[in-house]
């Protein structure tokens, strides 16, 4: 998933994005209100992670904005006031969880993954299809009665392509989402993980599932 981190202490944003890049997400770090609204436009995010206190203005002000504007985006506000009307006031916002700091990372790790599985809709968060199953809170992959060990990208590409099956991904939306705006590698490092991914599915029968759409992207098929 694609994540963006809002956090003025540079040294906690940076252990904040080194943290939740180990857990597979692209993570883009920024340290104003200005430069995060200017993220938000340029780039489609999953969710926000965002400190209340920021050099030009109020995070909770931003997360309102948001609110207003109709983003469903994922927010969870750090802070380092610990008062209640703090709190609610950050809830009021329009954030969907919130944690003080300071903080265990594994507790913000946990918190982002309990965010990430919440449905936008009602559907189960274990995604099953064409015979894998995906629990993303567990973070297992299993091909049929097979548990499949995935490295943190390529669970995090099976993830991004199931949540949106049936659908053709193109390699710049997966790069957006899996990895993140400043990745400069291998330019086909998209195929080279569709290729480990295909291989390690591989089931009787599973032929097809994740589908090359040529000059597109790639399909996960039901
Ligand atoms: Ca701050």
């Amino acid at each position: 998933m694609r994540l963006l981190v809002v956090e003025d202490d540079l040294a906690l944003g940076n252990v904040i994005r080194r943290g939740l890049a180990e857990e597979g997400h692209a993570v883009d770090l920024v340290g104003t209100v200005a430069q995060a609204e200017e993220a938000l436009f340029v780039d489609d995010h999953d969710l926000l992670v965002l400190d209340l206190g920021l050099p030009d203005g109020d995070g909770a002000e931003l997360c309102r904005r948001l609110r207003a504007e109709g983003s469903q985006l994922k927010v969870l506000m750090l802070t380092a006031r610990d008062d209640l009307s703090d709190k609610v006031g950050g809830l009021d916002a329009g954030a969907d969880d919130y944690l003080t700091k300071p903080f265990a990372f594994p507790e913000l790790a946990a918190r982002v993954r309990a965010l990430l599985r919440r449905p936008a809709d009602t559907r189960s968060p274990v995604m099953e299809a064409a015979g894998i199953r995906l629990d993303p809170a567990a973070h297992t992959v299993w091909a049929g009665q097979i548990a499949v060990p995935l490295t943190p990208k390529e669970f995090s590409l099976l993830h991004y392509l199931m949540a949106h099956t049936g659908d053709v991904v193109s390699r710049s939306i997966l790069l957006e989402h899996v990895w993140d705006a400043n990745y400069d590698g291998l330019s086909n490092v998209v195929d080279v993980h569709v290729a480990n991914l295909r291989r390690k599915l591989e089931l009787p029968g599973s032929d097809g599932v994740i589908e090359t759409v040529r000059g597109v992207g790639y399909r996960f098929n039901p």
